[in-house]
């Protein structure tokens, strides 16, 4: 069972929510100036972290209410949760490690491991 909380109802099973794709994402203040390059770029590029990415949720069994979340991308676990309007949360400095020890943001190859000095001397040749 995957929890989330809502900030108005509390804990709730995953699937009584909806995903919203990425938060704090603004529209453009004049749109119809834009180029289709522009507007198309506004429509459908968006970031693709791995490690901390704020996510817009919604309530959709429950209270109908939308509200942002921040998430490891790599691990799923949530960071922190927090209302349509609140900043986002700095939590750069408690960044959890991924399960398979890759670097938490970056190399983007799940293959790939850091291999310490130490324990790269007892590795087989
Ligand atoms: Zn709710």
């Amino acid at each position: 069972m995957f929890l989330i909380r809502c900030p108005y109802c509390g804990e709730r099973d995953m699937s009584d929510f909806a995903y919203g794709g990425e938060a704090h994402i603004a529209r453009p203040p004049d749109s119809g100036s834009m180029s289709d390059e522009q507007w198309a770029s506004y429509v459908f590029q968006r970031s693709n972290p791995k490690g901390p990415f704020a996510e817009r949720w919604n309530h959709q069994a429950g209270c109908r209410r939308w509200f942002n979340l921040l998430r490891n991308t790599a691990t799923d676990d949530i960071l922190a949760v927090y209302k349509v309007g609140e900043p986002r949360p700095d939590v750069a400095a408690s960044l959890p490690a991924t399960p398979s020890g890759e670097a938490p943001i970056g190399s983007g190859n799940d293959a790939a491991k850091i291999v310490l000095p130490a324990e790269a001397d007892d590795r087989p040749a």
